[in-house]
């Protein structure tokens, strides 16, 4: 890790002396670590065994999201791609800090700027990851088109692959993914999402100030995002006032939420397994028969 971590520090530009190196727990994927040198403070997350662009779309992810000037993300300073069984390494500044009476709030205020950042199409320029799963992308110009093409699809074809489509399973989901334009409103606007916005994946700052982390960005329909948060908790009542502050809660988004939840579960049941099984089949006997 220490030479990884080296020659990150030399390519940024920092050729200071290091101070320390500690070992930061918490992630599900990569090791991560706080490096502290004599100019700065950095964290820096290294990985041998990820697909070489595993990084490279983090990075970009966090600079597309910092560009909206809506919230907070740790600013990029450098990554490397893992090469022919070298690491890879994603080297950011280092946040530190502790919520405040009103980090949630601001929180939900600032999901919602980023959420009124809207591009020209939906989707994303760029394959990219949810945890370790690859997430094919490309530009729509439908939403709906997307979210069946470049999600539920690949989940379902994962799904299969893995065995976890028993056939009742499969007969339903198929159905719910004809049926999409039932319960999804075709004429939202593409608003730049995180993609991956769980409790985890956010920390407060300095004066308690919220900071977006591992984004999986995309631009769709807000409620997908909303979906997510709601999904395994984690965000409470004075984030969504927050968020409805800036951005009203659409009508739309009580038929769509578990439809949204749905790929996230799906995607959860790939990566972890039957667990989730249980709720991906409660969804879709309430959508489909
Ligand atoms: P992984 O990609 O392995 O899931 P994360 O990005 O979730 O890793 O980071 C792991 C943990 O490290 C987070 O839960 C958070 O506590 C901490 N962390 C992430 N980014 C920073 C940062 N820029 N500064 C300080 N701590 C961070």
């Amino acid at each position: 890790m220490e030479r990884v971590i080296q020659h990150a520090l030399l390519q940024l530009g920092d050729s200071s002396n290091l101070r320390s190196i500690r070992s930061v727990e918490g992630g599900d994927i990569n090791q991560a670590a706080y490096v502290e040198t004599e100019e700065n403070a950095y964290f820096v997350k290294t990985n041998q065994n990820v697909p070489r662009h595993f990084f490279r779309v983090e990075a970009k992810g966090l600079k597309e999201i910092e560009a909206s000037q809506s919230i907070a993300v740790p600013k990029v300073y450098y990554y490397d791609e893992p090469v022919r069984g070298s690491k890879g390494a994603l080297v950011m500044e280092w946040i530190e800090g502790a919520s405040t009476k009103d980090t949630k709030r601001r929180l939900g205020e600032q999901v919602a700027l980023l959420h009124s950042s809207y591009g020209d199409k939906f989707g994303y320029e760029e394959d990219s990851f949810m945890g370790l799963l690859p997430q094919p992308n490309d530009w729509y110009e439908d939403w709906i088109d997307y979210y069946h093409d470049g999600r539920l699809v690949p989940q379902f074809n994962m799904a299969k692959e893995r065995h976890y489509l028993p056939e009742d399973r499969k007969q339903r989901l198929l159905k719910l993914m004809e049926r999409l334009p039932n319960w999804i409103d075709s004429s939202v606007q593409p608003s730049l999402l995180h993609g991956d916005l769980w409790g985890g994946n956010w920390m407060a700052g300095p004066e308690g100030k919220p900071y977006l982390i591992d984004p999986s960005v995309l631009y769709g329909d807000r409620c997908f995002e909303l979906a997510f948060t709601e999904l395994f908790g984690g965000f409470s009542k004075e984030f969504y006032e927050g968020y409805k502050e800036i951005l009203p809660i659409p009508d739309h988004y009580s038929e769509s939420k578990a439809v949204y939840q749905l790929f996230y579960l799906l995607a959860h049941l790939n990566l972890f397994g039957e667990m989730y099984g249980t709720h991906v089949d409660r969804i879709l006997k309430r959508y489909v028969d």
